[in-house]
């Protein structure tokens, strides 16, 4: 039998009340179960946010740079670890190894990045308009936090949250994706071992829809952070708008990749390439939109289709793998609905198209890399999010009709543009309706250090990431002083 994941409630490792477990599957050998979690309750998710509202003054108390080290500390932890780490998430999510590795990677450098935040945490000293008094603003953590997380980036995601929240000096509780715990339970695991103070930070699984729902429901949380599908979001923010708690929305995408005539094709078809499919495009900046100008149309979808027919499909923990399975028998089924849908709606399939079977493909969730040609843009494959494999592509006339093209959607997460053209560029980086811009990159791909978020139906709340990820997780306080 798998091993048992416990949650994680005031410095303890505690099992459920119900007493029951759910299991995580590998989707690429569904005969796999990579460990058994807790099926977590409301009572589970009230003695989380007590313990962390009891826990919060004292780590409130702690000096920011000492509540730092516990992150620095869980690096190192981490860093040690780092090739077991990747090859589980391959096993719960089914990226390739290389994209889980770099992942678990990019955990690490979060943590390090806001452990130094901690010596940082920058607040503002201004003039005053009176003699002899001195201004200044303090941050102050704002005390429980909830922070929801999807499977996609079952590690990154729980890290870019916890690691702003925590240097805060706020307590967390959090309940990681139902399909991919063990990433976050690992980060939760390394910051134990690092010696946090009990009750800081609190880790309860379960179903969205009772864990998840007593976790915003409760009244020790003072902000929601939470990244997943639009649907559960906007059911969410219209839950909690009354209740003047912060609220973080990140949530879907329909990201667009821009070509001009004068691109060079191949970089272009690479760039769609690594957009569209890596990590099956089960990324929330995955390109699914290519708008590409007539004059370059058809020898743009020659290589691009030529490209795509070579990537090879199958269990990420193999060498030689581009593309994973989808995450589960619901994910597939939603790939698969689509690719009916945008052939009923006369779009032209071009590539893929199908599941596949046969050999260890019988074992798992694994689809074709699939390009639609001929999509315009009221066709539901060019406006719906799918969050799989799946390119839509559309002939834009010039410029001026690419720009409507990508900007006629309700989603606004990423977009990019692929041209040499500098004032077309910054037009459309000027006019293009997203909160990530890239120019001759994939749509996905982001740093860290930068700040994250969308706009539009994407996003809703302040940024994630970078230096203003402290904003969601303190209040500002504005001091006055007179010193004579
Ligand atoms: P999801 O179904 O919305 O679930 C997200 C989280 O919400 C999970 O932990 C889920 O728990 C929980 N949840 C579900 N119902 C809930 C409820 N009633 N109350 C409280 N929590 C609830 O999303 P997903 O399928 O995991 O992730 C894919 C989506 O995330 C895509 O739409 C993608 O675009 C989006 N995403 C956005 C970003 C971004 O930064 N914009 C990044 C990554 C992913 P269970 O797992 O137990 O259901």
């Amino acid at each position: 039998m798998a091993e048992v994941f416990k949650n994680y409630i005031g410095g303890q490792w505690v099992a459920a009340r119900s007493e029951k477990t759910f299991p995580n599957v590998n989707p690429a050998n569904t005969g796999e179960v990579v460990g058994h979690f807790q099926v977590s309750g409301a009572e589970d998710v009230e003695a989380a946010c007590e313990a962390a509202a009891q826990a919060q003054p004292a780590w409130a108390a702690l000096p920011a740079p000492r509540r730092g080290e516990f992150l620095f500390r869980a690096a190192e932890i981490l860093e040690s670890r780092l090739a077991n780490l990747g090859e589980e998430m391959t096993r719960e999510e089914g990226k390739t190894l290389a994209e889980a590795k770099g992942e678990v990677k990019r955990a690490i450098n979060i943590f390090r990045y806001f452990g130094g935040e901690g010596a940082r945490a920058f607040s503002y000293q201004i003039p005053s308009e009176r003699e002899n008094v001195f201004c200044y603003t303090l941050r102050k953590p704002l005390g429980v936090v909830a922070l929801i997380t999807p499977w996609n980036f079952p590690s990154a995601i729980p890290a870019w949250k916890m690691a702003p929240a925590l240097v805060a000096g706020n307590a967390v509780v959090i309940k990681p994706a139902s399909l991919a715990p063990l990433s976050a339970y690992r980060l939760v695991e390394a910051l134990h071992e690092a010696g946090i103070s009990a009750g800081a930070l609190n880790y309860v699984t379960g179903p969205g829809g009772t864990a998840g729902n007593a976790l915003v429901e409760n009244r020790h949380v003072r902000a929601l952070s939470f990244t997943g599908s639009c649907d559960v979001g906007n059911r969410l923010h219209e839950k909690l708008g009354g209740r003047k708690i912060r609220l973080q929305f990140e949530m879907g995408g329909k990201n667009p990749t821009v070509v001009l005539r004068d691109a060079d094709l191949g970089d272009a078809a690479d760039i769609l390439v690594n957009g569209a499919f890596f990590s099956t495009g089960q990324k929330c900046t995955a390109c699914s939109r290519a708008i590409i100008e007539k004059t370059i149309y058809e020898p743009l979808v020659e290589k691009l289709v030529a490209k795509t027919k070579r990537l090879r499909v199958g269990n990420g923990m193999e060498a030689g793998v581009n593309i994973g399975p989808a995450v589960d028998a619901e994910q597939l089924h939603t790939d698969l609905k689509y690719i009916d849908i945008g052939l009923e709606q006369g779009a032209r399939l071009l590539c893929g198209g199908t599941r596949l079977h046969g050999g260890s493909y019988d074992h798992g969730f694994f689809i074709e890399p699939t390009i639609f040609g001929d999509v315009t843009a009221e066709m539901r494959i060019a406006q719906e999010e799918i969050f799989g494999p799946v390119l839509a592509l559309m002939r834009a006339n010039d410029f001026e009709d690419a720009m409507r093209l990508a900007n006629s959607i309700r989603f606004g997460l990423s977009a990019s543009i692929v041209s040499n053209d500098l004032t077309r560029v910054h037009e459309f980086i000027n006019r293009i309706e997203a909160g990530l811009i890239t120019v001759n990159l994939p749509t996905a791909g982001v740093e860290y250090q930068l700040p994250f978020g969308g706009t539009k139906e994407s996003s809703f709340g302040m940024r994630e990431q970078g230096p203003q990820a402290l904003d969601f997780y303190t209040e500002t306080r504005t001091v006055y002083l007179k010193y004579a």
